[in-house]
């Protein structure tokens, strides 16, 4: 197990949102344990003959504000209480964003690029049946996360529907836009991250032709928000994948570093242009305006906030902070935008192609961007506001933001019996 419980840290940002609220422990208690958990076996029979069993869980922490909502993640480090903590991250994310949603998250225990694309499909295909009884377009609706995509999506979105007898599209989200996805929705978390960084920049007044930038990750999210800062004219500096990093102090060619990345190649086999080699560590280290880390959960530790340069942090994965960074980074006066602020706009386009599912209607991508940029402009100056108003960080403004949300439709709703 992880050394960093990412659950507990979740608990621990709940309690001080509820100290800063003084909220009694009966409005928040029922936060602080998940809903439904569930652990399933998922028996594969491989291209070789043999059978393998592959685990896996989804997770509902709160149904509070409306049906759950969260991605499922495949990767070979997937454990419980980090999915706990995901699905309570996409609770306070969904009322951050006041969408009618609760929160969840799925995850299975898999190295994706060890598998078939046949072996893939089938995993999922299993999957979705263990976890069936469970999700549902009213009850809790999947999306992609780290390690998944638009078709492992569809398969899910085929199995449920070949399993009810009827094409039901609204069961996930992130789905081909041929079968019922939404434009605009494989884009909208980097995209929206650069109208968080934008607006952000604005009211800051910096410009962001000064503004040096460094990616860590260059995956779904990765990729998207360097290619819209770059259209930004902001200097990307330095930019990483698993293979390692690369920098440039007078910018980076983005362009044919994304065409590269987009080809399924490592960065590591990257030859164009002038640049220097640096590690993982090293990018985080970089001196520089933002520094995004765009790809897992616990980067950002105490040993590295204490040398850490940049003079903000966008979180653009979910938990890419520790708990005693966070703590370091403050008393750096380094501030974060937090990752349920800054990634909000996957979710928020996922909202979208529901309700487009639901009511049988196709939006323009002019639409879904706009509803993205008005709920993501919306919570950044709630945050900003509440984080000025109790003299806060910002992510314990979001959970304050987030935590008021909750309380009151835990207050409306009840307990029953
Ligand atoms: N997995 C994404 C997240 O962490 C998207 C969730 C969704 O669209 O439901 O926000």
């Amino acid at each position: 197990m992880s050394q960093y419980n990412a659950f507990e840290n979740f608990i621990a940002n709940i309690e001080k949102a509820a100290a800063v609220l003084n909220l009694p422990e009966s409005d928040y208690a029922n936060l602080k344990i998940c809903e439904r958990e569930l652990k399933v076996s998922i028996p594969v029979e491989m291209d070789n003959g043999g059978v393998k069993v592959f685990e896996g869980y989804r997770v509902q922490h709160s149904s509070l504000r409306g049906p759950c909502k969260g991605g499922i993640r495949y990767h070979q480090d997937v454990e419980i209480e980090e999915v706990k903590a995901l699905a309570g991250w996409m609770t306070f994310k969904c009322a951050l964003a006041n969408l009618p949603y609760g929160g969840a998250k799925g995850g299975v225990i898999v190295d994706p690029s060890e598998l078939s694309e046949k072996e893939l499909e089938k995993l999922t295909r299993r999957y979705t049946i263990k976890i069936l009884p469970f999700i549902g377009p009213n009850q809790d609706i999947p999306a992609p996360d780290v390690g998944t995509n638009s078709q492992i999506m569809s398969w899910l979105m085929d199995t449920f529907s070949a399993m009810k007898g009827y094409t039901i599209p609204g069961v996930v989200t992130g789905k081909d836009v041929e079968i019922g996805g939404s434009l605009g929705r494989a884009e909208a978390t980097g995209r929206g991250l650069h109208i968080v960084i934008k607006e952000f920049l604005m009211l800051n007044n910096i410009s962001p032709a000064t503004t040096r930038v460094a990616i860590q990750g260059l995956g779904n999210v990765g990729n998207v928000t360097a290619e819209y800062l770059h259209k930004l004219r902001c200097k990307i500096i330095a930019v990483s994948d698993v293979s390692g990093g690369i920098f440039n102090p007078d910018g980076l060619d983005i362009k044919s570093i994304l065409q590269h990345v987009r080809a399924k190649k490592l960065l590591s086999s990257y030859e164009e242009g002038t640049f220097t080699r640096i590690t993982n560590k090293e990018l985080l280290l970089t001196p520089c305006e933002i520094l995004i880390p765009a790809a897992l959960q616990n980067q950002i530790t105490a040993e590295i906030a204490k040398e850490l340069k940049a003079k903000v942090i966008i979180e653009a994965a979910n938990g890419p902070t520790t708990t005693d960074a966070d703590t370091i980074l403050a008393q750096k006066n380094i501030p974060i935008i937090p990752d349920i602020l800054a990634n909000a706009g996957g979710v928020i386009a996922s909202y979208c192609e529901w309700v487009q599912n639901m009511q049988g209607i196709k939006w323009t991508v002019k639409q879904v961007n706009e509803v993205v940029q008005t709920h993501l402009i919306e919570s950044l100056n709630l945050v900003i506001q509440t984080s000025q108003d109790y003299k806060i960080s910002y992510r314990l403004a979001a959970y304050v933001v987030a935590l008021t949300r909750l309380v009151k439709a835990h207050k409306l709703r009840g307990i029953f019996p």
